[in-house]
């Protein structure tokens, strides 16, 4: 991130409140309420931002949870990487399909499907999931997680 963009980026950040989140003042997606902040011509989730300018880029294939529960917090203390696993319950996790590395249950990517089809950017769609533009492209060419079938355990795309 440039020095502007930081500059930027902190005139929209409020001050710590009472559980120290530092909430974002800045425009939300209407959809699920987190922060947004236009990168260049990228416009990205503020608390991903947020992150990576202290802690450096989240790994592929993890997504960014909130400690705090406060989805407009963009205090880098209260997100830590992890598995979007961790939001979805067991019988989600059953139909787990791997694409190179990269996990997004069948739900998810039926949410996803719905979000690009609303309107919303695949970028933007692949970041709030935490997964590369690539994998998301890949996700949601894949007919295998089209129709819920029950063949939901060769690899994809292994005919
Ligand atoms: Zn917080």
């Amino acid at each position: 991130m440039s020095k502007a963009d930081q500059a930027r980026f902190d005139r929209y950040v409020a001050a710590p409140d009472k559980n120290g989140c530092r909430e974002w003042t800045g425009s939300v997606t209407q959809k699920d309420g987190y922060g947004q902040f236009r990168q260049g011509d990228k416009v990205r989730p503020a608390h991903i931002v947020s992150y990576e300018f202290a802690h450096g880029p989240v790994q592929d294939g993890l997504v960014l949870l909130h400690t705090c529960d406060n989805r407009r917090c963009v205090n880098p203390e209260h997100l830590k990487p992890g598995t979007q696993a961790a939001n979805v319950d067991d019988m989600v996790q059953k139909d787990r399909a791997v694409i190179q590395g990269t996990t997004l249950s069948k739900a998810e990517v039926a949410q996803a499907r719905k979000r690009v089809a609303a309107g919303e950017s695949q970028q933007d769609v692949a970041a709030s999931f935490g997964v590369s533009d690539s994998s998301m492209s890949r996700y949601l060419l894949n007919q295998r997680f089209a129709h819920s079938g029950r063949d939901g355990k060769g690899r994809p795309g292994g005919q």
